[in-house]
């Protein structure tokens, strides 16, 4: 069974600035799977913005339009279960024989495999045999490549053959019609200015936006209440307030920078004195930890340093907070107060 859902196809899968690239790459592989460049298709995002959706409309579209390839649709966790069962019962080959078998092969999330060695290795196996006969490969992930952590090189390097195209957060005027949409399809009616007070605030991922509506339609039916702008307000203020607020990187930089007394300036600065450059590296450390920022975008944004530097930084920081007490005090301190 291909496991696809049917509910997430393109014609519900609404276009907009942050998607386009993503879903017309995806409308082209489902056009000509194995057939275009797209090889690899990775698509990337962070969560409730897609990637599953889209992922399964690609699935969906083929299977429509040539009956007889074979599509798989897994999760990468579900790959993995299976791959480690196979161990266990000694039919390591029979899953790898299974999974080159296939035309079409959809794995979601497969930052799921960040440092599982063994499932990584099987699967740059059977990535390797299903591109060389001209099948299709389509991931997703919650992270670019380049900012995957754990992952071998030689598969990142794979992941990148094709094209990784990103899901962005949707503007305020395709987050509208997401909901109009919904809405029509499932026969609900809402003031305009109601579905657009909920979309002007709750912004960052489409799953939140779809889960206000729901909760908005609920609450107004059991109470038998009109659905109101007062209503609307109570119900994004609950869930505005469960989202956690995210600290941003200038706030960090801040705190780091007081707290071991030295300027923002100074800690970005490129002196190579070492206190400074424990400072840079906390501040990276707690930026890859807090935020959802990007290795290159942390490195940009603390001292114009790359992703590399980043990524440094973080491991530093873990290996000194294991051996030096000082260091680790510096953390755990740090950690406090930028937890509040
Ligand atoms: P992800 O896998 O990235 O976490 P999902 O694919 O699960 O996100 O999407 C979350 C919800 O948002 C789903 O109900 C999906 O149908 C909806 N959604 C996201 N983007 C769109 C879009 N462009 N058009 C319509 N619905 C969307
Ligand atoms: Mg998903």
């Amino acid at each position: 069974e291909s496991q696809l859902n049917p509910n997430y196809n393109f014609d519900n899968f609404l276009e907009g600035d942050s998607n386009r690239l993503a879903r017309s790459a995806g409308m082209a592989v489902a056009n000509k799977p194995g057939g275009t460049s797209f090889n690899p298709l990775l698509i990337f995002g962070g969560v409730g913005l897609g990637k599953t959706h889209l992922a399964h409309a690609i699935g969906v579209e083929i299977k429509d339009k040539y009956p007889e390839k074979t599509v798989l649709y897994i999760s990468a966790e579900k790959f993995t279960q299976q791959y480690i069962e196979s161990v266990k019962k000694n039919t390591r080959n029979d899953f790898i024989h299974f999974y080159q078998l296939i035309d079409v092969l959809i794995i979601d999330d497969v930052q799921f495999f960040s440092g599982k060695s063994g499932t990584q290795d099987v699967f740059f196996h059977i990535f390797n045999h299903l591109h060389q006969n001209g099948k299709q490969v389509i991931l997703t992930s919650d992270k670019a490549p380049v900012d995957m952590q754990d992952i071998e090189q030689r598969l990142l390097s794979r992941f990148k053959w094709g094209l990784s195209a990103e899901l962005q957060t949707p503007d305020f005027e395709t987050r509208v019609s997401i909901v109009k949409n919904k809405l029509y399809r499932d026969g609900v009616e809402m003031p305009d200015d109601i579905i657009e007070y909920v979309a002007k605030h709750i912004k960052s991922n489409v799953r939140e936006l779809e889960g206000a509506i729901i909760s908005l339609i609920a609450q107004s039916s059991f109470n038998k209440k009109e659905v109101t702008i007062e209503l609307a307000k109570q119900v994004v203020e609950k869930f505005v307030k469960n989202t956690k607020r995210e600290v941003s990187i200038d706030y960090i930089q801040k705190v780091v920078s007081d707290y071991f007394q030295m300027d923002v300036s100074t800690l970005q600065s490129k002196t190579r004195k070492r206190h400074i450059v424990q400072a840079r590296q906390l501040a990276m450390f707690f930026a890859k930890k807090f935020t959802k920022a990007s290795l290159a975008s942390i490195g940009s944004q603390i001292g114009k340093r790359d992703h590399a530097t980043v990524l440094h930084a973080c491991k530093t920081v873990d290996n000194l907070s294991s051996t030096d007490k000082q260091f680790r005090k510096y953390v755990e301190d740090l950690t406090k107060k930028l937890s509040l």
